[in-house]
């Protein structure tokens, strides 16, 4: 069957799309939606980075569903003369039971949407973009793939909380996310760094969300984060692991309930809580206030913790890999990250690091380090093809 993959990454502020050839061929269009709710903006670019779409409107009134038909429409102008055979959806949880990429039908929606309150930030939004696409296409396919399937495999102990057996049971356990990236990342390992691939690789997805993910023979052995994305590193705007007493302390003595604690966990708190500038990298690195400075200095240490935790979930390191927004573009901290690591035979090249491609670790490294560049849309552009039997 011919035809193109459009792909849809909808996030809480922001709606991410790709377009392309059926069978992992080609990127043909890529865009996003963003600040839904506060300035929403569209921006598409073409296969070389031009631009070829660019719209805004006003933010009231223009939800999660305008965005996706705006998306849409854009899309569909832009995708004149072919049709699209399918569209696949990264879809933040997939709970125990979908353990890869499903065709989207009914029965689907409805498994997925009883997930809505282990994701409430994340499900939702993913299912009104599936529900929208339904209503106005419904001869267009669907898959979703999800962002905690590259876990299911891991380890069962690797899966638990300790706590009591019927908790766990009711699926209070650790799901894990950002399974997309890992598994893409991964997937370009044979490729850029063989000698990984068949070996215990810690990867470190820091870019708005931050997690580690160990991977041992190309499969996912533990991953930062757990029952939810807020579990593990400091991100930009939620604060990682906490002692689970802090939680007590906040709502006996401040009466915060289940809402006000989401809030100051997931949007008031990692690197934005700590500095009081920013939850983006690059403004912390330009500030010259000394929250700033200790907010970075804390992402890098906890990281550098986790390091340690992930490697031991491996039984030893052999090369640790860098990916997203800072991972990829933030050499100063890959730097102090490395210098942290040092302790593992972790030595950087210098000069490599500052390029910022391919291998950075000095020859005589006992671990080697990478940047690899994660891509999220064409993992699920290629789960799509695959499930819709498209592959050239
Ligand atoms: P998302 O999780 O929203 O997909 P990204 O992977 O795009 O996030 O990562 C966003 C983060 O990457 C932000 O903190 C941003 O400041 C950081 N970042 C992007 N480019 C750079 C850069 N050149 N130097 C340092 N940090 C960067």
């Amino acid at each position: 069957m011919e035809g193109r993959i459009a792909v849809l990454n909808a996030g809480s502020s922001s709606i991410k799309f790709a377009l392309y050839e059926a069978g992992g061929g080609d990127q043909l269009f890529r865009g996003k939606v963003e600040g839904i709710g506060v300035n929403p903006r569209l921006k598409i670019s073409d296969g070389h980075g031009e631009s070829v779409a660019e719209r805004s409107w006003p933010a009231a009134g223009f939800d999660h569903e305008a965005a996706t038909h705006a998306l849409l429409e854009t899309a569909v102008e832009l995708n004149r003369r072919v049709p699209v055979a399918g569209i696949g959806h990264r879809v933040v949880h997939g709970g125990t039971a979908y353990v890869e990429p499903v065709r989207v039908d009914a029965k689907v929606m409805v498994d997925l949407a009883a997930l809505s309150p282990l994701a409430p930030l994340h499900q939702p939004h993913n299912l009104a973009a599936i529900q929208a696409i339904m209503d106005a296409a419904p001869q267009i396919p669907q898959v979703a793939c999800f962002d905690t399937a590259f876990h299911r495999r891991q380890p069962h102990l690797a899966q638990l909380y300790a706590l009591p057996r019927e908790i766990t049971d009711a699926g209070v356990r650790r799901y894990g996310f950002h399974g997309l990236s890992y598994e893409y990342v991964t997937q370009r390992l044979p490729d850029v760094a063989p000698e990984l691939a068949k070996g215990r690789v810690v990867i470190a997805h820091l870019g708005n969300g931050a997690s580690l993910c160990a991977v041992k023979e190309g499969r996912s052995v533990a991953n930062t984060m757990g029952f939810t994305a807020v579990e593990g590193l400091m991100m930009g705007t939620r604060s990682g692991s906490l002692d689970p007493g802090v939680l007590i302390y906040l709502m006996d003595q401040y009466g915060m309930d289940a809402r006000a604690i989401e809030e100051l966990l997931y949007k008031r708190s990692g690197l934005l809580g700590v500095s009081g500038v920013s939850s983006d990298m690059r403004a912390l690195r330009a500030s010259d206030d000394p929250a700033a400075a200790e907010a970075v200095a804390l992402f890098v240490y906890r990281i550098v913790r986790e390091i340690g935790s992930t490697a031991a979930a491996l039984g030893g390191v052999d090369g640790l890999i860098f990916t997203a927004g800072i991972g990829e573009n933030d050499a100063q901290a890959r730097a102090e990250i490395a210098a942290g690591c040092a302790w593992l035979g972790l030595e950087l090249d210098q000069a490599a690091n500052a390029a910022g491609a391919g291998r950075i670790s000095g020859a005589g490294s006992k671990v080697s380090a990478w940047v690899v560049p994660t891509d999220e849309e064409r993992m699920v552009a290629r789960h799509t093809s695959a499930v819709l039997g498209l592959e050239t």
